[in-house]
């Protein structure tokens, strides 16, 4: 690991949330501890350039249907790779993050499909795509 800081909202909408930003030294290293993150649902990050994990959610027996997360306003890690980060990357990683605090203090239902699903990686990219070609012209 390069560095890790933390990022976080400011609880304008629900309460804040905040991740921590882990920048590693190779994308086998990143790869590698994405695969070990205990809240994966999925293991293989052979393409990874960027990932966004976020923390999972529980429910409680008495009221099912309601998610809880961590009342200390952790939601997970966001991982880049020193010789790999650039704009878009952090857009599209930031995307997810987004939607995932969304999920966590708006609505679970984002109206994106699944977690990462292709509704959502649409966004992400369309999204980095823009602040890139936005920084690029700036
Ligand atoms: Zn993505």
């Amino acid at each position: 690991m390069a560095r890790r800081f933390r990022i976080s909202t400011t609880g304008r909408v629900g309460p804040p949330r905040w991740w921590w930003v882990i920048i590693h030294e190779s994308l086998k290293e990143m790869r590698h501890a994405g695969a070990r993150w205990p809240h994966n649902s999925e293991t293989d990050f052979g393409e990874a350039e960027g990932l966004c994990q976020p923390i999972n959610w529980w429910e409680n027996d008495d009221e099912p249907g309601i998610r809880y997360y961590p009342e200390t306003g952790y939601a997970g890690v966001l991982r880049f790779v020193t010789d790999h980060i650039h704009a878009e990357i952090v857009a599209h990683e930031l995307v997810h993050a987004a939607v995932a605090v969304y999920r966590m203090n708006c609505s679970s239902d984002a109206c994106l499909g699944e977690d990462y699903g292709d509704e959502e990686e649409d966004l992400a990219y369309i999204y980095g795509e823009l602040f890139a070609s936005f920084q690029d012209s700036f």
